[in-house]
């Protein structure tokens, strides 16, 4: 024990001593006031103050060095207590055995029982630690953890080496990586043979893949001071080792102490704060509430017998309180009887210790209370924050959801209305596309895609801004300091970059194009609040990907008003329905081999009343997302089987008639139905009647879509895959549906024959469509080049603008009677 401690503590004792002489006059004195007649049922407030000092007496006897005051005070406090009222005015001899041996404790030498059992071994008198690791790379870690925390690290691959290396310098910790193969027993001969190092008592830390209850007892058999699991943390092992090293935890335990008696809750005090425990000592119980509240302690030890209230009261006080409902209290009284210690820990504790108590005897009681009750804290603050951190991110990036995100968002929006930011920027990013990714690999290989861009974005964005997921294939950065507009563009021009570089998906590299919309923000926008700035974000997302993908665009704010004018599209195609706005113009398609015009894609057209012409990739969005694109559909595949039994009806000649369907009007269960019916009204062979769809809305259902496209099969209608190659599917992936004919896309035939990379996919795809027996039509070929090209690789059909633009019905037929006519070349 510390001297300074030493000295403290004889100095209470001599304190505690000096007052024995009056506590036995106090005792004469109580004791002659009582015996005036009472009667039984009312001994009179001198008897309760008899009773309570022979309490204190017994209590703290023991404690300071004099058991037997405690032994004696006792004895009487029972005897008295047992008296009848006649007894009761016996003789005072009764009282001399304890009065004696107060005034003999006056100048008895101090019983030092307590530091004979202090179980408290010295500190460490070094921080070398031996380690026991055959795999380098573990080994290095350890090395690297233990030097950070000051530990000099030794490291030896055998047994024996240890042993050796032990028998010369003994280190204060040896830490051994059991990592033998299971099944065999040998884990748990190197715990036995660790008993050979124990004769030294140096602290073993066994780490270990296995938990299985047996070699966990033989460790524990083999005197092994703690058991960890792998894998192991950093945080585990250091504070297991502090524990360990230093015998008590990193940060100190904290206790508060309340009894009336001053003197004990020192002595108390001063032993527990050897431990390296925080103690605050409270001897007035009134103000525990404000103690609770300012020390935040992590156990509450009270005493049962005070006089402002007593221990059972103060503990069931404290358990009102909503956050000390679960802190641990532990009753200190020399009361021993059950009933009362029963009562105390039914009503609010968690344990009863007797007094008298060693104050060795109470820390080692406390303490063991101590670490328990921090366990349970630690495991439950983990689980809050689990929680907590559940709540505010995605589950599957980690990232910050949109909760957060609007709750940061909120205050650094308040930063900049206060001035202390000039500008913040909310940037949402768009994976143009996604979808085929997920379609084409899974949705597990598209989760990880997804981690993989939060991992990007979070890794070459600066710190401070905040990087989130708000949900699907969207993620929002938040930038909350932003310099002005230059700035803005300068990271929406990083992050394309960062966005251009391959993906690994599976074992192929997937290249995405992205789209980004930005919201800035200054002071002067106070009028709006953070769900508008949002959606303002979201608007100006729109226009990027409207703008043909892979572009960032910042939002104005007479973006406002073409939401409005999307809205107001939707309605207006509505009445562009009754009002017969639409109609269809026809692409002629030619056939290579025989240069003849053998059908025409049907591409729809919409003549507003006020806006004129509107583009089919303007409003086929719109009326896909409004559910306009069934009925839409339906009109076009009227109108187009209409016109085919007209054909027939006026120049007896068969055309054929690609129509565009879209995923929406696929995937719905009338769809077939809806084609036979039509065919079946207009008296038209399907044979005439192709069908085109991306690869994406194929994708979704696989074996609906087979099934759909077999029924429609016998029907005689064909299939043709539209845009070829944009999606992430390959070839192989078609030979899983019935279809008949892929159309290439025109962005690979835009730059033909230049571009060599294009000329070998075209090259690929016809190779393998040929292969796979199915025809193949390049769509957008506007010149002689591009045309030669394809006859040289044999595609079968060709579309385009060096062919025909698109034009309306009656001009495609009179095209297609000179076709016939002149048998040949038809073009222009
Ligand atoms: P798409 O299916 O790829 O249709 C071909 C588009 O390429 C047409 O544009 C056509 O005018 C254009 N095009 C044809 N040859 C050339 C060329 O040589 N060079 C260039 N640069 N372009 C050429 P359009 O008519 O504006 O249609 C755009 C898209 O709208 C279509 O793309 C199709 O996806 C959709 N669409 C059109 N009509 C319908 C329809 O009735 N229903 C559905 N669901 N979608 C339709
Ligand atoms: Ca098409
Ligand atoms: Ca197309």
């Amino acid at each position: 024990m510390d001297e300074v401690v030493k000295e403290k503590l004889s100095s209470i004792r001599a304190q505690y001593q000096a007052q024995l002489e009056q506590k036995a006059e106090l005792l004469e004195q109580l004791w002659l006031q009582s015996k005036a007649p009472v009667s039984s049922s009312d001994k009179g407030p001198a008897l309760t103050d008899l009773l309570h000092l022979l309490h204190r007496l017994a209590g703290s006897g023991r404690t300071f060095g004099f058991p037997e005051i405690s032994n004696l005070a006792k004895e009487l406090d029972r005897s008295i207590r047992e008296m009848d009222v006649g007894d009761f005015q016996s003789d005072p001899k009764i009282l001399y055995p304890l009065k004696q041996q107060l005034l003999k404790s006056l100048i008895q030498p101090v019983v030092n029982d307590s530091d004979a059992k202090v179980d408290h071994p010295g500190k460490a008198e070094h921080h070398l630690v031996y380690i026991v690791e055959d795999d380098p790379s573990m080994a290095g870690w350890f090395r690297e953890a233990l030097h950070t925390q000051g530990y000099e690290v030794e490291l030896y691959s055998s047994l024996p080496d240890l042993k050796k290396a032990v028998l010369t310098v003994a280190p204060r910790l040896i830490i051994m990586d059991v990592s033998l193969p299971q099944g065999d027993n040998a884990e748990i001969r190197v715990c036995q043979d660790m008993q050979l190092f124990n004769d030294a008592r140096i602290p073993i830390v066994v780490i270990s893949h296995y938990s299985g209850f047996k070699t966990r007892l033989v460790a524990v058999r083999a005197g092994v001071r703690a058991y960890l699991n792998k894998p192991l943390n950093q945080t585990t092992l250091i504070s297991c080792l502090h524990e360990i090293v230093e015998e008590q935890p990193s940060d100190p335990y904290r206790i508060l102490l309340v009894d009336d008696d001053g003197d004990l809750i020192n002595i108390y005090r001063l032993n527990l704060e050897e431990a390296g425990v925080k103690v605050y000592g409270l001897s007035a119980p009134q103000h525990t509430l404000e103690v609770l509240e300012s020390f935040r302690p992590e156990l509450v030890v009270l005493d049962l017998h005070m006089p402002v209230c007593n221990g059972l009261e103060l503990g069931q006080v404290i358990r009102q309180q909503v956050r000390y409902a679960n802190i641990p209290i532990v009753f200190l009284s020399a009361d021993s009887s059950e009933d009362i210690q029963l009562e105390a820990i039914r009503l609010a504790g968690d344990d009863y210790i007797s007094k008298p108590i060693e104050p060795w005897r109470l820390r080692t009681n406390l303490l063991a209370r101590l670490k328990r009750a921090r366990m349970v804290n630690q495991y439950v603050n983990e689980l809050v924050k689990e929680i907590s951190f559940k709540e505010q991110h995605d589950a599957l990036t980690e990232l910050p959801n949109k909760i957060q995100l609007e709750n940061r968002l909120k205050l650094a929006m308040r930063n900049v209305r206060e001035g202390v930011r000039k500008h913040l920027a909310l940037f949402l990013v768009d994976i143009d596309n996604f979808q085929q990714v997920n379609d084409a690999y899974g949705h597990e290989l598209g989760d990880q895609l997804l981690v993989d861009m939060a991992k990007r974005l979070e890794s070459s964005l600066p710190h401070s801004c905040i990087v989130s997921r708000p949900g699907g294939d969207e993620f929002a950065i938040l930038f909350k300091s932003m310099t002005g507009p230059h700035q803005v563009v300068h990271y929406a021009e990083r992050m394309l970059e960062l966005c251009d570089l391959p993906f690994v998906v599976g074992a192929d590299e997937v290249k995405l194009s992205f789209s980004i919309g930005i919201a800035p923000y200054s002071a002067s926008m106070r009028a709006i609040d953070c769900k508008t700035l949002f959606k303002q974000a979201d608007t100006a997302l729109f226009r990027a990907k409207g703008s043909g993908k892979n572009d960032y665009v910042i939002f104005e704010s007479r973006m406002e008003s073409e939401l409005v004018a999307r809205v107001t599209m939707a309605s207006d195609l509505r009445k562009a329905l009754q009002n017969d706005e639409f109609h269809l113009v026809f692409q002629p398609q030619m056939n290579l081999m025989s240069n003849e015009i053998v059908g025409a894609e049907v591409l729809l057209r919409w003549e507003h009343p006020r806006r004129g012409l509107i583009s089919p990739t303007e409003f086929i969005p719109v009326a896909e997302s409004h559910g306009l694109i069934e009925r839409l559909g339906e009109y076009v595949l009227r109108s187009a089987i209409r016109y085919l039994a007209g054909c027939i009806e006026r120049y007896g000649h068969a055309v054929s008639l690609a129509v565009n369907v879209s995923p929406r009007q696929f995937a719905s269960p009338e769809f077939v139905e809806q084609i036979a019916e039509l065919l079946k009204e207009y008296d038209v062979d399907g044979q005439l009647l192709e069908l085109e769809i991306t690869e994406s809305a194929l994708a979704q259902d696989i074996d609906t879509a087979v099934n759909k496209l077999n029924r429609l099969r016998k029907f005689g209608v064909r299939m043709a895959v539209d845009d070829f190659g944009t999606g992430f599917s390959n070839m192989a992936s078609l030979k899983r549906y019935p279809v008949d004919m892929i159309k290439i896309d025109r962005s690979f035939i835009r730059d033909l024959p230049e571009d060599e990379d294009d000329l070998a996919i075209v090259t690929a795809i016809i190779e393998m469509g040929h292969a796979l027996g199915l025809k193949l039509l390049a769509e957008g070929v506007e010149n002689e080049e591009q045309m030669a090209v394809m006859k040289e690789l044999r595609c079968d059909f060709v579309q385009g603008f060096y062919i025909s633009r698109p034009m309306p019905a009656d001009v495609f037929e009179i095209r297609l009677i000179e076709n016939q006519q002149s048998g040949t070349d038809l073009l222009r």
